[in-house]
């Protein structure tokens, strides 16, 4: 992937596409292609491949989903597996009868077994049940990830996944029904503080344990592995540590500034107790992620009062 190649972003709107737009154009990418729902529907096997006929682009990365926090994907998993499964069928089918270069795809952390060892190595995937809240769009992304290893297999092409865990950063969905925890909370402590509410409600126990990767560090794994990996085996993208939700509400709440009181709400799901990836496999090719969690929470609750927290109150 060379300044003058064209790239195509798909989902460039979303938490990751922004990023690895960025990320792109600070490494002075000239022709990053990007299209809106409204001009190319991803869902639409004709329209993608038309579109991939037409532009050419050399590498895809296949950053359009639909995501969503722990209630979201509970509520909706129809939603999440259909969405899910067309774009993967339409842009990976059309990826290779258009006859791009290099395609990536995203998996997820939250798609390998609901009890796999921790750290959970790469191998875990598909060796027990999922987790029953996202069992649908884990369901659709394995989907995704076979996809491209059958193609590779069956046409020599060369699609590869990357698996990031859970992520957060500029750009996240703070919307409190549907949005995972990191974004949620920073926007719940901020309005109790802002509200002086004297208690804020975390969902669940406070006991699962989760990492959290910036998404311009994840971005920036994408853009190595897009360079620097090939074949079937997927790799974990992680940062190799992960918190209780209990200590992720204290260190959210230390960063808002909030001085009430925090209390847990047990009869809202946990979800799996703990996914801890191992990046073993992408530490040996000489990557690993560079921001701090409390940093990251930091530069995300300033991009939050900037961007978000006016349209959050409307
Ligand atoms: P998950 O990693 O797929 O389970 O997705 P989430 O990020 O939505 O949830 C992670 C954990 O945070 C779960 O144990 C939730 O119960 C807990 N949690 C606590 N408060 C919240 C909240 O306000 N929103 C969300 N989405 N999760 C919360």
């Amino acid at each position: 992937m060379n300044a003058g190649d064209r790239v195509f972003v798909a989902g460039h709107r979303g938490l990751v596409g922004s990023a690895i737009v960025r990320r792109l154009e600070a490494e002075g990418l000239r022709d990053v292609l990007v299209r809106t729902r409204d001009e190319l529907d991803l869902t639409d096997r004709g329209a993608v491949l038309d579109f991939f006929l037409a532009e050419r682009p050399a590498h895809v990365f296949l950053a359009a989903a639909r995501v969503g926090g722990i209630l979201a994907n509970d509520t909706y998993p129809a939603d999440f597996i259909r969405e899910n499964l067309a774009i993967e069928l339409s842009v990976i089918d059309a990826a290779h009868r258009a006859g791009l270069e290099k395609l990536l795809f995203l998996g997820s952390s939250c798609i390998y077994p609901r009890l796999a060892p921790q750290p959970i190595p790469e191998t875990a995937l598909l060796t027990g049940p999922l987790e029953p809240t996202n069992e649908a769009y884990a369901i659709a992304k394995i989907a995704g990830i076979e996809l491209c290893r059958a193609y590779n297999r069956q046409h020599g092409t060369r699609f590869i996944t990357a698996m990031p865990t859970n992520l957060y950063g500029p750009g996240d969905n703070f919307d409190l029904e549907r949005a995972h925890v990191l974004p949620a909370l920073l926007r719940r402590f901020h309005e109790a503080r802002a509200g002086g509410d004297p208690v804020v409600t975390v969902w669940g126990t406070g006991t699962p344990r989760r990492e959290f990767l910036h998404v311009d560090d994840l971005a920036d794994a994408c853009v190595f592995l897009m360079r620097n990996h090939e074949g079937s085996d997927i790799v974990n993208v992680g940062t190799g540590t992960d918190v209780t939700i209990a200590g992720l509400a204290a260190l959210i709440r230390d960063v808002v500034g909030y001085e009430g009181e925090v209390r847990f709400d047990p009869s809202r799901p946990d979800g799996t107790p703990r996914k801890l990836l191992d990046v073993g496999r992408l530490r040996a090719m000489g990557w690993s992620a560079r921001i701090g969690l409390r940093e990251g929470v930091e530069s995300t609750y300033r991009w939050f009062l900037e961007h978000a927290s006016a349209a959050a109150r409307s």
